[in-house]
């Protein structure tokens, strides 16, 4: 199957569903994720900074760009400008920032921010726990915040072939988001993404309600690591 073959394959799987599909171009080669602009897409996710900027560069500057990895707060500049989504918001701190380089960038729409909760039971190393989560939405930099519009939660599951145990984890993201949508955003219609499920464990997270898929292998192929 082409790069193409694998977009319209999952524009067809997508189609009447309300998820959308996030193509993670991380370690692919620009000729590759140019294949996947001429088949019409546009949503495209990177997980280092680094990358995303030289990308971003070289490709089309219609593509909305998701950042979807760890992200240092000394790093936001480089993003800040043109950045779509951040799907990694993890801390107070980081969100802080991101507003303010937006600002100074004087950015016309916000930065789209969603808040990164762990799920899954393994190395826990990012994303945070509800009550992290919900102590930002509680405090007051955030309520001061002009450039930051929170539209979301990701969640990455537990790297794992057990069906059960995915489902769960994703069931969960999805009742911490019906949480936070009830508590914190009833009225606000930015708050509507669940960005969950990747090239594995896709179909399972559609099921569960995911509304952005994250799918590198399954449309670029596997990764090397070593170029
Ligand atoms: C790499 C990555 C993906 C995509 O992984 P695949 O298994 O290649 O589909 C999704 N989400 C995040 C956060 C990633 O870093």
């Amino acid at each position: 199957m082409s790069i193409k073959d694998n977009i319209l394959y999952f524009d067809e799987q997508l189609r009447n569903t309300p998820c959308r599909l996030i193509a993670v171009t991380k370690t692919h080669p620009i000729k590759t994720i140019q294949e996947a602009y001429d088949a019409g897409h546009r949503l495209f996710g990177e997980n280092k900074v680094q990358e995303l900027v030289e990308k971003r560069d070289l490709l089309p500057h219609d593509i909305a760009w998701h950042l979807i990895g760890h992200l240092q707060t000394n790093k936001v500049k480089y993003i800040a400008q043109f950045v779509d989504t951040i799907q990694s918001v993890d801390s107070l701190k980081l969100l802080v920032e991101i507003n303010k380089r937006a600002e100074q960038f004087n950015r016309t729409l916000p930065v789209n921010c969603m808040l990164q909760i762990s799920i899954a039971d393994e190395e826990t190393k990012y994303g945070m726990t509800m009550e992290e989560a919900e102590a930002i939405l509680q405090s007051e930099e955030y309520r001061q915040m002009k450039y930051i519009r929170i539209t979301g939660v990701m969640g990455i599951a537990t790297n794992t072939d057990d069906e059960g145990k995915l489902r769960g984890e994703f069931r969960q993201l999805r009742y911490n988001f019906l949480h936070l949508k009830e508590k914190y955003f009833f009225a606000n219609d930015d708050f509507k993404e669940i960005s969950m499920g990747m090239t594995s464990d896709w179909k399972i997270a559609l099921e569960e309600g995911s509304t952005m898929i994250r799918v590198g292998s399954g449309i670029f192929g596997n990764r090397n690591y070593n170029r």
